[in-house]
């Protein structure tokens, strides 16, 4: 059973507590510091939801595909923007239609009616208190489902802390550890400090990946894309995962790559990583004593 079906009461309280910062929006650690009624902050997110996209999605890690999908629902605008997105007509351009969080309470029950076996929230920063009201409201209408939050691990550590008790499994990116690559490709130079303790805080609330019968129900799923030419950097990231967060840490170590949106005016980045340095990443991984969620290890 999802976590916040016990605490009803506290769900409503953190929907209600974390709505008043969006008249001063300290949501993610850019701190706008925006009324998100009257005017935009960096994620371009007025205070209406705006959702591109929801259904059922088979192109997840299996754990949380299982037969009938993950319920994902894709929130227009992004608290991150990096350069080489790839959903960049979602999360830079815009793409998406106001809706209510009736509405969304509607879209969260429809995918579980569909058969879905979680809430796959994706890029949610910039809307947690529209979102935790809507999930009150399909609380209360039926809805079961484990919610997952898939992030790109650039969170305000105080929102998250308030997220305990309310979501299940936690799925941030972790992008990178060098300053400069923040800097350049995400203009968040202080990224790779905040994720780390984005990290533990999520780690500490839900622990390691655990499932059912093959589906994930509660903890952590970290996920890295290995990028060209910054080999290096995904290995001191798995250090980080296998040394201070738990080397049973579920990992999925991506290959997806490709040179997308603004990423063609970066020469390092300006290509697919080689199999040759994705395997480097991945031997790195089982060096440092990490063995799940990657390589074809989906054991839960
Ligand atoms: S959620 Fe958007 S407006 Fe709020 S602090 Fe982050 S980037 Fe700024």
């Amino acid at each position: 059973m999802a976590v916040y079906l016990d605490n009803l009461r506290l769900l409503k309280e953190r929907a209600e507590e974390l709505y008043s910062l969006l008249e001063e929006c300290r949501l993610c650690p850019r701190c706008c510091g925006v009324n998100r009624f009257r005017e935009l902050g960096y994620c371009k997110a007025p205070a209406e939801l705006v959702v591109s996209s929801y259904g059922p999605h088979f192109g997840e890690e299996a754990p949380l595909v299982g037969l009938g999908g993950s319920g994902t629902i894709f929130f227009t605008y992004c608290n991150l923007l990096c350069v080489f997105c790839q959903n960049y007509d979602i999360s830079h351009l815009g793409y998406g239609e106001v809706v209510s969080e009736e509405d969304l309470a509607e879209f969260m029950l429809s995918l579980q009616r569909r058969g879905c076996h979680n809430i796959n929230l994706v890029t949610p920063t910039h809307y947690v208190p529209q979102i935790l009201k809507a999930l009150y409201i399909a609380a209360t209408r039926g809805l079961k489902l484990p919610l997952v939050y898939n992030c790109g691990g650039y969170e305000s550590l105080e929102v998250i802390k308030k997220l305990k008790g309310i979501v299940d499994i936690y799925m941030p990116d972790v992008k990178f550890f060098d300053k400069k690559a923040c800097k350049l490709y995400l203009n968040a130079p202080n990224y790779p400090e905040v994720v780390r303790a984005v990290l533990k805080e999520m780690h500490s609330q839900v622990g390691d990946l655990v499932g059912k019968d093959g589906l994930a129900v509660r903890g952590l799923l970290i996920r890295h894309l290995v990028m060209p030419n910054y080999v290096e950097d995904s290995k001191k990231i798995l250090d980080f995962i296998a040394r201070e967060i738990s080397k049973n840490s579920y990992v999925n170590i991506m290959f997806q790559y490709r040179p997308l949106y603004r990423a063609g005016e970066f020469e390092e980045i300006a290509r697919r990583p080689t199999l040759q340095e994705y395997a480097e990443v991945v031997a790195y991984a089982e060096k440092v004593g990490l063995w799940r969620g990657f390589g074809g290890r989906e054991a839960l």
